[in-house]
């Protein structure tokens, strides 16, 4: 870069380029050129020669495929393939791209077979081409939501594995815009919607800043002509007005940089019209008030004197405040670099500069197709422009990262171009976003909950395909669903969203919750048939709430108290224990015994409360005056024992259960007991003893005689007694009886435990 410049105002696009619908980077949209045209300017940054024979074979399989068939504009249908591979060539990319640009529309329009492109021209030319075409399938459904668009652009960018996809069908966008006024006017509107929603955003995305503005302004000019119209006129005019003003602060500037031997290009420059109608509507700032219409730029060589010149135009003019951009220390999320001031100008006019360097100026112009290199290599992107490209892509990742809320990047960044995600559309064409491995169960629960929880099949593409299947980009997808299908565990394997895996979750745990309640039920019921209780009689007010308490709910349900019963969190025991309260250790109150008799035998059992179930062991038969224990059982309430009874052995491992009791007082009730008596084996001797106990005003309940090996005879009875005072009593009488060797009470030891 030389230090001396014209100071003439050149003038050039701002930073993200400016074009006006018709100018056209070089190329005419519609004279015809011929390849000779094309062949030049690639010579002029790759003169191989087998370059320029690749692209004159691709050209000419191209004109014979294309023989017969016209544009609407009239001209011969390759001339549009020609002027894509030309806008290409401006860019300086790769022969393996102007291939591709050249033979884009042959797949689909002519009768070009893929097996004759692999064959000529390699299977990577075959692959991009057919990139080409697929995304030309797409059709953009102009959408009130945004995320649509973005998805939209995502999705483009994802299907293609190779950016030179990209590229080719953004210069077939480009030319097909330029040429736009052959079409009808729906037509025109809905491709021009697309455009300025789709592929120019795409465009700044790859840093392609002139394309982005021609885009942006063609499609403006067709969306709101009489605006644009408008606009245009304004923006001439003004320029016409600042036209000598601007002069003079290029001459300047100019001058400045000489003095200070600083090299510098100074060049006036001024904004597209659809970003002055974004600034005008976006910002509310009305026209007479945009003063970076037109600005100026300065080019210079090096980084440092970049900061140099906003250095020495700071002490010409003074900067406006809050108006300094530093977006080289800073870089845009597509790799922009400049450094932004805005001065006021002698006349009281403020001006905006940018400055930066020739290459941040390439970057800035060209994007991602400023990193390519050209060294041809026939099937693969050249390894050093492909490293570059790997690179950039890189850098706005971490750019992404380091700067998670600067709007810049949030609005324009998300995008890595090689995502681990697919698009896919759902039938009415709306574009959902998914993780990369996603198949139709994870389509579905994107969807809605429902639409996963019942998928039963997909229709991929019009074809029928399994739940399972994984999706791809551009896939449309029809989830079909059967009432009657639930989600099942092996789901959770073949899902990659965490959605769906979180709703395939909840679901499972919902119905094992279910099935929990069920045993839960039947739980809960059976232990309330063992006290000849029936659950359903307890299920309202007050008892209800005793049982909710054992939800874990913030709003208890009787499911909840049911499914932790099934999963063993709750014994079906305790809530049995709490509505009818047991006299447990633990849950005496302080400051002393509670003591209530139960309504049925007179016995008082150490902080009880009413209502205590309980039970005479049928073991020892206790009978009142007798020392006796309660033993807790599981169901059953308290069983009384008395102390003696062989049982309490092996019950005394479980000591928590025992519970103190006594008689309460002689109640007038009978109690069984068991008796046995040895004695004479002769006639009138059960007579004698049955006469003995009758005598003393105890009931004979049964009795039985059997006969021992010494020839004694053996007499077994029950009987009822009031009270252990009236059963010695009776025993003692029974002693007294001629012939009776010995009486003995009968405590049997059960084999089951009394549990
Ligand atoms: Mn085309």
């Amino acid at each position: 870069m030389s230090g001396s410049s014209p100071s003439a105002v050149t003038e050039t696009p701002d930073n993200t380029g400016q074009v006006e619908a018709g100018d056209t980077h070089g190329v005419s949209p519609v004279t015809p050129v011929s390849i000779e045209t094309l062949l030049e300017m690639v010579k002029s940054y790759n003169s191989a020669p087998e370059v320029q024979d690749r692209i004159r074979d691709a050209y000419a399989h191209a004109a014979e495929a294309h023989k017969g068939q016209f544009r609407r504009s009239g001209e011969s249908y390759v001339d549009h393939p020609l002027k894509v591979a030309l806008i290409l060539a401006s860019m300086k990319v790769d022969a393996t791209c102007l291939v591709t640009a050249l033979l884009h529309d042959t797949l689909e329009d002519t009768t070009l077979t893929p097996e004759l492109i692999e064959e000529t021209f390699g299977k990577k030319v075959l692959a991009l081409i057919d990139g080409v075409t697929k995304i030309g399938k797409f059709q953009y459904q102009a959408s009130k939501v945004e995320k649509q668009a973005e998805n939209f652009r995502k999705m483009l960018l994802s299907m293609s594995e190779d950016i030179r996809v990209i590229l080719v069908k953004l210069a077939d966008r480009l030319h097909n815009m330029r040429t736009i006024a052959s079409l009808d006017t729906p037509k025109q509107r809905l491709i021009a919607l697309e455009t300025l929603e789709i592929y120019a955003p795409l465009a700044n995305r790859l840093g392609i800043g002139w394309m982005k503005s021609e885009l942006e302004d063609l499609s403006f000019s067709i969306l709101e002509p009489k605006t644009y119209q408008d606009l245009k006129a304004r923006v001439a005019m003004r320029r016409k007005e600042r036209k000598n003003y601007i002069n003079l602060l290029v001459k300047t500037a100019n001058e400045a940089l000489k003095a200070n031997h600083i090299p510098g290009q100074v060049l006036g420059r001024y904004k597209h019209i659809y970003s002055i109608y974004r600034k005008m509507t976006l910002q509310e700032i009305p026209f007479d008030e945009i003063y970076d219409l037109m600005g100026i730029r300065i080019i210079t060589d090096t980084k440092l004197n970049c900061y140099g010149i906003l250095g020495l135009l700071h002490s010409i003019w003074k900067p406006i405040s809050g108006r300094i951009k530093d977006f080289i220390a800073v870089p845009k999320s597509n790799m922009y670099q400049s450094l932004h001031t805005t001065v006021m100008g002698p006349e009281g006019v403020p001006v905006e500069f940018q400055i930066r360097t020739e290459e941040m100026h390439h970057v800035a112009e060209e994007g991602i197709a400023a990193h390519w290199n050209y060294k041809e290599n026939a099937d693969s992107l050249p390894a050093e422009g492909e490293r570059k490209v790997v690179a950039w892509l890189r850098q706005l990742v971490e750019w992404q990262k380091e700067l998670p809320d600067n709007r810049e990047f949030m609005d324009s960044v998300k995008v890595n171009l090689f995502p681990d995600e697919v698009y896919v559309f759902t039938p009415k064409g709306q574009v959902k976003e998914l993780i990369k491995g996603s198949t139709a169960i994870d389509f579905a629960y994107s969807v809605h909950t429902d639409l996963g929880n019942r998928i039963f099949g997909a229709r991929i593409n019009g074809r029928w395909a399994p739940i399972k299947t994984v999706l791809e980009s551009g896939d449309i997808v029809e989830i079909i669903t059967n009432p009657t299908q639930t989600p099942n565990k092996d789901w959770l394997r073949s899902v990659a969203t965490p959605r769906a895996r979180a709703r395939i979750r909840h679901w499972l745990k919902e119905e094992e919750d279910r099935q929990s309640a069920d045993i839960g039920k039947k739980a809960l019921e059976s232990e309330f048939r063992k006290v000849h209780k029936s659950l359903a009689e307890f299920l309202k007010p007050p008892q209800l709430e005793v049982i909710l308490s054992f939800s874990d709910l913030p709003t208890p349900t009787l499911d909840n108290v049911y499914s932790r019963i099934g999963f063993g969190k709750v014994t079906p025991l305790s809530v049995l224990r709490k509505l009818f309260p047991l006299p447990f250790e633990t849950t005496i109150p302080s400051g002393g015994e509670h003591e209530v008799s139960s309504q049925d035998y007179p016995i008082v059992v150490r902080g009880g409360g009413k209502d205590l179930l309980l039970g005479l062991a049928r073991c020892c038969n206790p009978v009142p005056g007798e020392e006796i224990v309660g033993f807790i059982t599981r169901g059953r309430g308290i069983m009384i024992h008395s102390r003696d009874c062989p049982n309490l052995d092996h019950l005394s491992v479980q000591k928590e259960r025992f519970i103190a009791a006594t008689w309460d007082s002689d109640a007038g009730a009978f109690f069984d007991v068991d008796l046995k008596v040895l004695m004479e084996d002769k006639p009138g001797m059960l007579a004698a003893v049955s006469a003995a106990i009758s005598a003393k005003g105890a009931n004979i309940t049964h009795a039985e005689v059997k006969q021992d090996r010494r020839k004694m005879a053996v007499l077994d009875f029950s009987l009822m007694v009031r009270d252990v005072t009236h059963l010695e009593t009776i025993m003692d009488e029974i002693q007294h009886v001629k012939g009776v060797i010995r009486v003995q009470r009968i405590k049997k030891l059960t084999t089951a435990s009394q549990s």
